[in-house]
């Protein structure tokens, strides 16, 4: 027996359970299978990303308990890339088999008053905000916080939907009127000079791996590009790094987090928001690292060892969304530098992630703005 056996660790050919069918599903069934697991995907989509990498797939939706059950029976120990799960589907597969990360997590990040408060209590600095549930605490809100702000729903929003940002108190209202479900969340607007983010793993013997600290880009709310590393003072940087690590020990992870920040203009970082599973700001990962954020997740989850998260290239991870940027698929393969990542979805609609695109650089070589735009050719950065 191996010494990671003998600790309890996943031997290969056991069965990992995916919840979630897309890219995040797909990519890590890739890097299971490099380290000699079968994933198993559950997924409502029968040829989404994931199913078609997987060893073997479970049709059905998210709150069907008996596709869940099935599902359970059919696996060692189940994961997500998909976080939306109902606090009874959770309890379900938990009560069959283990699950990482827990249950508990995913019900901190799945509503953001759980998490901002979560975060409060830990002093992790945040957007000032408030809880809005009508029409009175809105006004309420309004005068506390102060204007910009953004309109957030608590539950269920992703790629900037859910979310308004409103200049004056009728805008809010009418934002108000338009969000749903209620209750929402009023942030004050953070004039940012960058948004950050770091991705860290967990082991089941508390060892941590965080990879460096990122500078993300948004397009029309969507991850547009990350920039690795961050083009930020050392300092802020590690200062990113430490809160990643103090939230992850803090929720007691077992797996992958993300964490999303923003770095004020006066040098202050505050978190917006969490995910407890790969993120498309740690794409880089897979070619700028010897192990991924996907294979930092699979080892977590199955109780292997973590290696550290060693960077040995620079990168800029260029996302490909929506039928525009897909379209540059043909010249994409023929460009020198681009490393291509399709996720196989048949159809493009218009903001869907179609697949991304890696450009490595020297480690500490990351070119300014120009040599970015020429290293990536017809890819290039356009304004807003
Ligand atoms: P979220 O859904 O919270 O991740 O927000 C999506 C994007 O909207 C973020 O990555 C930011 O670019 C922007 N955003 C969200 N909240 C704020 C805020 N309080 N202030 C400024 N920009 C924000």
């Amino acid at each position: 027996m191996s010494g990671a056996e003998a600790s309890g660790a996943l031997p290969p050919g056991a069965t990992i359970g995916i919840v979630g069918g897309g890219q995040l599903g797909r990519m890590s069934a890739m890097a299971a299978a490099r380290l000699g697991y079968r994933c198993h995907v559950l997924t409502p989509e029968a040829d989404g990303p994931a199913a078609q990498v997987a060893a073997a797939v479970t049709i059905g939706g998210y709150e069907d308990a008996e596709a869940l059950t099935r599902f359970a029976a059919a696996v060692d120990v189940v994961t997500f890339e998909f976080e939306n799960v109902s606090a009874a589907g959770l309890d379900l597969l938990a009560g069959l088999r283990p699950v990482h990360p827990s249950p508990r997590i995913l019900g901190i990040s799945q509503d953001r008053i759980t998490e901002k408060s979560f975060m409060a209590g830990i002093g992790v600095p945040t957007a000032p905000w408030a809880a809005v549930h009508d029409v009175a605490g809105l006004e309420a809100a309004l005068s506390r916080i102060g204007l910009p702000a953004v309109l957030k729903t608590t539950r269920l929003g992703y790629d900037g939907r859910g979310q308004a940002r409103v200049a004056t108190a009728e805008e809010a209202r009418a934002a108000f009127a338009i969000l749903a479900p209620h209750p929402l969340v009023l942030e004050g607007f953070v004039d940012f000079a960058c948004e950050l983010s770091v991705v860290v793993a967990r082991g089941q013997d508390g060892g941590i791996a965080a990879f460096d600290t990122v500078e993300n880009r948004h397009r029309a709310g969507i991850l547009d590009m990350t920039f690795a590393p961050a083009r930020v003072p050392e300092e802020a940087a590690a200062r990113a790094q430490a809160l990643a690590r103090r939230i992850a020990e803090a929720l007691g992870l077992v797996g992958l987090l993300a964490v999303e920040m923003f770095l004020d203009r006066d040098g202050a970082i505050r978190v917006n928001e969490i995910a407890p599973r790969p993120h498309n700001s740690g794409h880089w990962t897979i070619d700028a690292c010897p192990a991924s954020q996907f294979e930092m997740h699979i080892r977590a989850i199955a109780g292997l060892p973590l290696p550290p998260a060693i960077r040995h290239s620079d990168a800029v991870m260029k996302n490909l969304v929506g039928p525009e940027e897909i379209a540059l698929w043909p010249m994409i393969l023929g460009a020198p530098g681009l490393i291509p990542h399709h996720y196989g979805k048949a159809e493009a609609r218009a903001g869907r992630k179609m697949g991304h695109v890696t450009r490595l650089f020297p480690r500490d070589a990351l070119p300014g703005q120009f040599g970015i735009a020429a290293a990536l050719g017809c890819l290039a950065p356009r304004d807003e």
